[in-house]
C-alpha cells in the first residue's frame, strides 16, 4: 500500500478485500473500510504475496 494515513503511517494491512476493503493502518491501528472504488483512487497498488514471481536463477 503506497497511500499515507494522515497519522504518518505508510503501511497497511489488508484485512479483506472484494467489493469492499478493509485496511488497517500499521501506525496508528486505525481501521478503514469502504468500497474498492474509493481506495482505487487513492492506492497504487496492493502489496500482496507474489504469486507468479519469476525465479532469478535457480542454482
Ligand atoms: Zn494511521
Amino acid at each position: 500500500m503506497k497511500k499515507a494515513h494522515p497519522c504518518g503511517g505508510m503501511r497497511w494491512q489488508v484485512l479483506r478485500t472484494g467489493a469492499d476493503f478493509r485496511l488497517r493502518c500499521l501506525g496508528c491501528g486505525r481501521i478503514v473500510e469502504g468500497p474498492r472504488r474509493n481506495f482505487e483512487k487513492n492506492i497504487r497498488k496492493i502489496d500482496r504475496e507474489p504469486e507468479d514471481k519469476p525465479t532469478p536463477n535457480p542454482r
